[in-house]
């Protein structure tokens, strides 16, 4: 593994501390992991960029390339890689991410890579849906059918939490709810994120619960 000068990957300090140090190890160690794997349908190489997205979309377990992961989730392809690359550069450690893969693949730091990633720097879908739900409509939510299903996740974070909670989902009926603890603090972002991302809703966020509906 090529080793990669500091101030590359963190610009805007020397050092980064405690949480987000950790979350950016968990995600480069994720990256040094998946780095040069093959797509787990359709057997492309995948570049460090796809790798990085696999981390948000809760597939860091079955890498998939922009066309296949847009195919599984059932969204066109480039609003997907869009949504994906804003909230990338929305979220620090995923950010450090994104700049080790520009350096891996022969671009500065801060580039617009040259790969499938290329994307417009402006316009990109990070709209957030910050509507609180209605009172009424909240308290609905909460009592919920006495049948939903419930996870605890603890601390559970970023990637960790997102592919656990994709196979919770996977595994209930599609329109089925699920009441989630989430206590990482990044959940607040992360959830919401990918929900929007893989094609769930959101039905009612307070950190540390949430309520999400499966997709039909
Ligand atoms: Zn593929
Ligand atoms: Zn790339």
């Amino acid at each position: 593994m090529a080793s990669v000068a500091a101030p590359d990957l963190f610009p805007s300090r020397g050092m980064l501390e405690g949480d987000v140090a950790e979350r950016v190890k968990r995600v480069l160690e994720t990256m040094f992991r998946l780095e040069g794997c093959a797509c787990a349908s359709c057997e492309a190489r995948l570049c460090n960029h796809e790798t990085l997205a696999c981390i948000p979309s809760g597939f860091a377990d079955r890498p998939l390339c922009l066309p296949c992961l847009a195919a599984e989730v059932r969204r066109p392809q480039e609003g997907l890689r869009d949504e994906l690359v804003a909230y990338v550069l929305s979220k620090e450690c995923l950010t450090v991410g994104w700049r080790w893969a520009n350096l891996r693949e022969g671009e500065a730091a801060d580039a617009t890579p040259r790969c499938r990633w290329s994307v417009p720097g402006e316009g990109a879908g990070s709209a957030r849906e910050r509507s609180p739900a209605s009172p009424g409509l909240a308290a609905a939510v909460r009592e919920g059918p006495s049948s939903a299903e419930e996870w605890d996740a603890g601390d559970l974070a970023c990637g960790d939490l997102l592919l656990e909670l994709r196979f919770r989902l996977d595994a209930m009926a599609p329109g089925s709810v699920l009441r989630l603890t989430a206590r990482d603090a990044g959940a607040r972002e992360d959830l919401p994120a990918w929900c929007r991302l893989t094609g769930h809703s959101v039905l009612l966020a307070e950190h540390p619960a949430y309520w999400i509906r499966r997709k039909e």
